[in-house]
């Protein structure tokens, strides 16, 4: 069994919080075991509470269109949530779920290693943006060494304020880019014999600006 099989196990087994009471099955998330790119919701809603799939409801239509529209299907890139079972009522997830989840997001992460990491939504876009507000951030993206964190729109944000649309558009189409932008970076400091992320390695494509201080804006 591969790791990521042994985690799932693990998180299917899971009886840390109060949320394992209420769950039809649990959401671990899906994709290649190398992808490049991950992304993290929120948690589980009703549809994939029922199927044990990330994203296959309203939301998930709305980012297989927007990965569509990047030329990518979503059996190409690993899908997953803050929180693995769902909250009753879809109500947001407490502090203290976030928190008891974590481990099993944090084993992911180092698991896939992906180049690219897209939050969709404030709950995950906290993890690696403490404190931002997700209208001034998002679309821009950060890099922390050998990875690009890339805070974007919530889908089902999106599908409730249609008028943000366009900019949810803009911000996915970044997706190729950042990707080709770090790993052409990334062989760059390789050649040159630095190590990811040192000073002076990747270019600064946008200005800096007010927000999280640990990331370099990419
Ligand atoms: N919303 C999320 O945040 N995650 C899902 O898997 C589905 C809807």
């Amino acid at each position: 069994m591969s790791a990521l099989e042994e985690l799932y196990r693990e998180i299917a087994a899971c009886t840390r919080c109060r949320l394992h009471q209420s769950r039809t099955h649990v959401v671990p998330g899906e994709g290649p075991a190398d992808a490049q790119i991950l992304f993290i919701g929120e948690g589980p809603g009703f549809h994939e509470d029922q199927q044990g799939r990330p994203f296959v409801g309203p939301s998930g239509q709305l980012l297989e269109k927007f990965l569509a529209s990047i030329g990518l299907t979503r059996e190409q890139v690993y899908i997953t949530n803050v929180i693995k079972c769902r909250p009753p009522n879809n109500r947001d997830p407490l502090p203290s779920e976030v928190e008891t989840c974590r481990p099993f997001l944090d084993r992911q992460i180092e698991l896939i290693d992906p180049r690219i990491i897209v939050t969709l939504g404030r709950y995950s876009m906290e993890r690696y943006f403490p404190g931002a507000k997700i209208s001034q951030v998002h679309g821009r993206a950060r890099r922390d060494g050998r990875r690009v964190y890339l805070p974007l729109y919530h889908p089902a944000y999106v599908l409730r304020n249609m008028a943000v649309m366009p900019e949810a558009e803009a911000d996915f189409r970044k997706i190729p880019r950042l990707l080709a932008r770090l790993l052409e970076v990334l062989e760059e400091e390789a050649r040159a014999g630095q190590p990811a992320g040192a000073e002076g390695g990747a270019p600064e494509a946008e200005p800096k600006e007010e927000g999280p201080r640990q990331l370099r804006m990419f």
